[in-house]
């Protein structure tokens, strides 16, 4: 579609304040305004100083990006100043404030839509009001929820059979009923919110609320593609009754040069030419990329398993790492003694935030180890790298599967248990990653992973490609809201 005709669209773009919601929603924004349609990404005022570094180069080839930023009421609603992003919070204590703190921009959205009266809001998943506040001004109201369609399906299929009831332990493995492909889980890698239905939570009322306002909305925009997961794409659509568009891998689309690819989510704290360089030393395939994403953080005690293990597997790897919040006072005693001496040349770890995008395309990586955030596991299908699995929260076990069982393009590292933001006890030991690596980067079914993967890899880039699935599907999503405006 030539942008001619859908030049005079206007969108909001409405973001959890989270990195790995605002990532793929600015993604999304870059996306649309390069079809000509004028794109609103609506913020608070710390959120828009790290936006407007990743639509910098949008905003000059287009002119069509902008920000409007809104207010977040941190004192009023009992979080700590400055506390606009919920990777920002002291404490996991602080999750059910900060929910309901962003309640709170409900009146500010809607000053907005009187006042500019866009033609389509695309909120996030976690802003179930939208939906009214955009149909008081007869506004269609789309839904990103920055997940998989089998996470989506999935969850839908637990909601509606509850197949958790059925077994006698929390260890006992069930199917998820009604979903293709025979997936099975434990209670234990069960977030507790949908388990206690009796008392649900003020965050399980929230799903709920989600659930209910995307069946009164215009549709689902899905940061993913056809060919990636067929099946559940179709069930989504066909047996759920969902509409929906996919136009993803997003990644892949806004972010052709360096500096785009750099800039992110939030500020690198590693110079990413001197990363690169590095990774230019090494042999292509040779190196293991670990990174748990961007809210993710470890006890010492598990990070000690993790460096243990990946010395024991002799692999070279690029280490991200982010320690507790309680703990990023305590020193480095949670590595092994003299570890980044001896390992120096081998190993290389980032403390903080790293260029992801730009390290998974790096020839020399040849495994990533993730915690199967959406965002990530994308990324490293759309630059063709097998994984290893280590679903800690969210819908993470759900993307494991897909990963493991499905795509075959990737081995679990043994998660046994849903945990919380930070990981302690309970963790994964350093034989699992040693053997999770090894099997992961050696021997015939790591060769056959990989060449999946690749396979993969080039299909995601077709399907942003003139022509491709997502090209196609952003284009209709795009007509239909033209003719629903005229
Ligand atoms: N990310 C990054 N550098 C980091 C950590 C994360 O660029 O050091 C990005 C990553 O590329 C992805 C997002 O942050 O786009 C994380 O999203 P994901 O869905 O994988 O996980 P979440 O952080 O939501 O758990």
């Amino acid at each position: 579609m030539g942008s001619e005709c859908c030049h005079a669209l206007h969108i909001f773009f409405f973001p959890f304040p989270a990195p790995g919601h605002i990532i793929p929603t600015v993604d999304m924004a870059k996306l649309f305004a390069s079809k000509g349609v004028k794109a609103t990404i609506i913020t608070t005022p710390l959120n828009a100083i790290l936006i407007s570094k990743a639509i910098e180069k949008s905003k000059t080839s287009s002119n069509l990006i902008h920000i409007q930023t809104i207010g977040f009421p941190c004192e009023d609603a009992g979080l700590p100043k400055g506390c606009e992003n919920i990777d920002s919070l002291p404490s996991p204590e602080f999750f059910p404030t900060f929910f309901i703190a962003t309640k709170m921009l409900q009146d500010p959205l809607e000053t907005l839509l009187l006042q500019q009266h866009p033609d389509c809001v695309i909120a996030d998943m976690f802003f179930p009001w939208a939906t009214d506040s955009a149909a008081k001004f007869g506004i269609p109201r789309l839904v990103f929820h920055g997940t998989s369609f089998i996470s989506l399906c999935a969850t839908e299929c637990m909601r509606l059979y509850k197949p958790w009831k059925n077994v006698s332990s929390d260890t006992e493995t069930f199917v998820i009923p009604e979903l293709p492909g025979e997936i099975k889980l434990t209670r234990l890698q069960l977030p507790p919110f949908p388990i206690n239905d009796e008392k649900p939570s003020e965050f399980a009322s929230l799903l709920e609320e989600a659930k209910e306002s995307e069946l009164r909305s215009f549709g689902v925009v899905v940061n993913s593609f056809h060919e990636l997961e067929e099946v559940y794409a179709d069930h989504y659509r066909k047996v759920l009754g969902r509409k929906a568009w996919h136009i993803g891998p997003l990644s892949l689309i806004c972010n052709r040069d360096m500096e785009e690819k750099a800039n992110r989510g939030k500020e690198v704290t590693i110079d990413e030419h001197e990363c690169l360089k590095w990774l230019d030393t090494k042999k292509p395939n040779s190196v293991v990329y670990i990174c748990f994403g961007s809210m993710l953080s470890f006890s010492s005690s598990q990070l000690r398993e993790i460096a243990v293990g990946l010395d024991a597997s002799g692999k070279q790897f690029l280490w991200v790492v982010r320690k507790s919040k309680s703990e990023q006072k305590v020193g480095e005693e949670w590595l092994p003694e003299d570890f980044e001496k001896r390992l120096e040349g081998k190993g290389l770890i980032i403390r903080g935030w790293a260029p992801q995008v730009l390290i998974l395309e790096h020839e020399a990586i040849g495994a990533f180890v993730t915690h199967c955030g959406w965002n990530s596991t994308l990324e490293g299908v759309a630059a063709g790298v097998p994984m290893v699995t280590w679903p800690i929260a969210a819908e993470q076990f759900y993307n494991e599967k897909l990963v493991t069982e499905v795509l075959k393009i990737g081995v679990p590292v043994g998660a046994k248990k849903w945990g919380r933001m930070v990981l302690e006890g309970d963790g994964v030991k350093s034989d699992a990653v040693e053997k999770g690596v090894k099997r992961i980067m050696e021997g015939e079914e790591a060769e056959e992973m990989r060449n999946r993967v690749k396979v993969l890899s080039q299909q995601a880039q077709w399907a942003v490609e003139e022509g491709g699935s997502s090209y196609s599907d952003l284009n209709a999503l795009i007509e239909e809201l033209g003719m629903l405006r005229q």
